[in-house]
């Protein structure tokens, strides 16, 4: 096949950890294209807003000329065909992924069979990483120094730091 293959490599993205840019990085050795495509409709309640968190994925990916962002919402399956996309990248850090990513890959290819769902894995490093996990580690004054980019943290810390002060300003802390 000579053609460019167009993977699309969705998510909530909130925010984006070293996890997501070590498989942005594989996917695109792997592809002619990799759009990273942002969730709009993630009934989430997210920290970041949509538009910041393209922001901050433009900015990390820079490095690699082959990667776009974008942000879509409505079914997948729609997005990709529009971007004449053929593959659907996600990530699998443990087991625990893989129940929920089966049932969306099959659920996914069901509504659009020409359409293949590509798995792969991060470096062992990142294998525990999750956005979560870091927003939870930055709450309460943890260093995620090394698991996101460093415009990330900076990020974080703008948003997170000021909830921080007034969650720990009780009459006891505040004498200590
Ligand atoms: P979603 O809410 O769609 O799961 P996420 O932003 O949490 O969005 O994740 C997007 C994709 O990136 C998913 O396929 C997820 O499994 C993968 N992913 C998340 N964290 C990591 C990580 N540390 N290493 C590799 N893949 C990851």
């Amino acid at each position: 096949m000579s053609q460019k293959v167009v993977a699309v490599y969705p998510g909530s993205f909130d925010p984006i950890t070293n996890g997501h840019l070590d498989l942005v990085e594989r996917g695109s050795k792997l592809f002619g294209e990799l759009i990273v495509a942002v969730l709009r409709n993630s009934g989430k309640n997210p920290l970041f807003s949509v538009e910041e968190r393209v922001e901050m994925m433009r900015e990390a990916t820079r490095p690699w000329a082959n990667v776009k962002v974008d942000s879509f919402d409505g079914l997948l399956v729609d997005y990709a065909a529009q971007k004449k996309a053929k593959v659907i990248l996600r990530g699998l850090r443990a087991v625990s992924d893989f129940e929920n990513e089966m049932q969306m890959a099959l659920m996914n290819r069901k509504l659009d069979g020409n359409l293949e769902i590509v798995f792969m894995m991060p470096g062992v490093a990142y294998t525990y990483l999750s956005s979560r996990l870091v927003r939870e580690v930055v709450q309460l004054g943890g260093n995620v120094r090394g698991l996101v980019p460093p415009l990330v943290s900076k990020r974080l810390h703008a948003k997170l730091d000021g909830d921080r002060v007034k969650s720990t300003a009780s009459p006891s802390t505040r004498t200590r």
